[in-house]
């Protein structure tokens, strides 16, 4: 069975074709800028030159039947025809309470798709975009929607309520959701695999930090608690993003800056986080330069960020009262050495001790927690990909 798994952003399109008889990714590839005279599409096999053009794509729908036109292609393509592909797979970033699991895509899916877009204005549209231009071009594929919120609503209602009138929640469906979980699910999975243990006998705090951060609560397989909530924006300070707040400063700043409702929307979401505490950037690895440089704002966005993070792994080993590991994952999780050990500087207090050795690695699977560590610390690099080709897999057979 061959899987293709589509990922929309409302100016890109990445895409992977899975191979499920051995989970080998046949050919991936995004399209960025589309809408652009001057979209970029990239297309890449395991083996052989890698595809780099610059043209106009109007929309999802021509990108889409540029990427089936390469896949079959006598150069670059990797299948002999469109019939090859058995299933789409799509990620989806809302699905609300409507969804706690993949679905296959139907007209009522495609109605609760709709409802879910006043939850993700930004994100939900261009995913159902990418839906309805797989359904026009390839109608008698199975498609199925994986969603980012599905896995955490195993959340008790005391996790993911707010302190606000019960009615905010009932009428206004306002609750936290939390996001990431493919992410999430997968190195939960994986972790439970590296301790040969079974994933409902142990109890994991998994961090995915990247652009957007999130870190959660993993209770023998299931999330209980998450550091994202009703949208992407609360939780740790991220990229781009304040993360929590004190929301009384909202009203204050609009009053202070005479900012209208979508400018501070714009300032929490595009200019806060490590960029607006740094003013350097929000790539953690220009911050660390000009830390190391000696800027000591960027050194400030470093030090916030990291104690965020170490403060909600302390905070969700109390509420789980026991915890078996601490995951690192996403650029940041994968990547940043330092970021990982100025986190784990004080986890020792949780029973988490890190191997400064062992810590040196970079996008690889490892242990990287000392040997009388009660708690183990793992970097284990995300594949949303995979869980997205899976659930697919499993759904288009029913
Ligand atoms: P996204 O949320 O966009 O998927 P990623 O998971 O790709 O984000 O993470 C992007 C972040 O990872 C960037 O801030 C980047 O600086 C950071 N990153 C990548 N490589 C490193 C590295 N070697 N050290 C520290 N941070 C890194």
């Amino acid at each position: 069975m061959k899987v293709l798994v589509v990922n929309c952003g409302s100016s890109s399109l990445k895409y992977q074709l899975v191979d499920m008889t051995n989970e080998n990714v046949m050919a991936k590839g995004q399209f960025e800028k589309i809408g652009a005279e001057d979209a970029i599409f990239t297309h890449k096999r395991p083996e052989g030159e890698k595809l780099e053009r610059v043209a106009p794509v109007l929309n999802h729908k021509e990108a889409l039947k540029i990427l089936l036109d390469i896949l079959v292609d006598a150069e670059y393509g990797v299948i002999k025809s469109m019939e090859e592909i058995d299933a789409v797979g799509h990620r989806v970033v809302h699905g609300a309470e409507k969804f706690a699991d993949s679905v296959l895509i139907d007209d009522d899916v495609m109605k609760a798709l709709h409802d879910c877009i006043k939850f993700a204005p930004l994100h939900n549209p261009a995913n159902i975009e990418g839906i309805e231009a797989c359904k026009a071009i390839m109608p008698n594929i199975p498609q199925v929607a994986v969603f980012d919120t599905a896995f955490h609503q195993t959340m008790p209602e005391t996790a993911f309520l707010y302190g606000l009138p019960y009615a905010a929640y009932t009428e206004l469906g306002i609750r936290r959701y939390g996001f990431h979980g493919t992410s999430h699910k997968y190195v939960t999975e994986r972790c439970a695999e590296l301790m040969g243990k079974n994933v409902e006998d142990i109890n994991i705090i998994t961090c995915h930090l990247g652009n957007g951060s999130s870190v959660s609560a993993i209770k023998g397989g299931k999330s209980i608690d998450t550091s994202m909530g009703f949208t992407p924006l609360s939780g740790l300070i991220m990229g781009t993003r304040c993360g929590d707040i004190d929301p009384a400063i909202i009203s204050y700043i609009m009053d202070a800056w005479n900012l209208t409702l979508r400018d501070v929307n714009d300032l929490m979401n595009k200019e806060s986080g490590v960029l607006g505490i740094s003013g350097v950037s929000n790539d953690f690895r220009v911050i660390e330069d000009a830390a190391k440089e000696g800027n000591e704002r960027a050194q400030l966005a470093l030090d916030m960020f990291h104690r965020k993070v170490r403060s909600r792994v302390g905070a969700y080993a109390t509420t789980m009262g026991r915890v078996d590991a601490v995951v690192f994952t996403a650029g940041i999780g994968e990547n940043g050495i330092d970021n990982r050990a100025e986190v784990c500087n004080g986890l020792e207090a949780i029973g988490a001790k890190l191997d400064l050795e062992a810590n040196k690695v970079r996008g690889e699977e490892k242990e990287i927690s000392t040997p009388d560590s009660k708690v183990k610390i793992f970097v284990i690099p995300t594949n949303e990909e995979i869980v997205i080709a899976r659930d697919t897999m499993r759904l288009a057979q029913q």
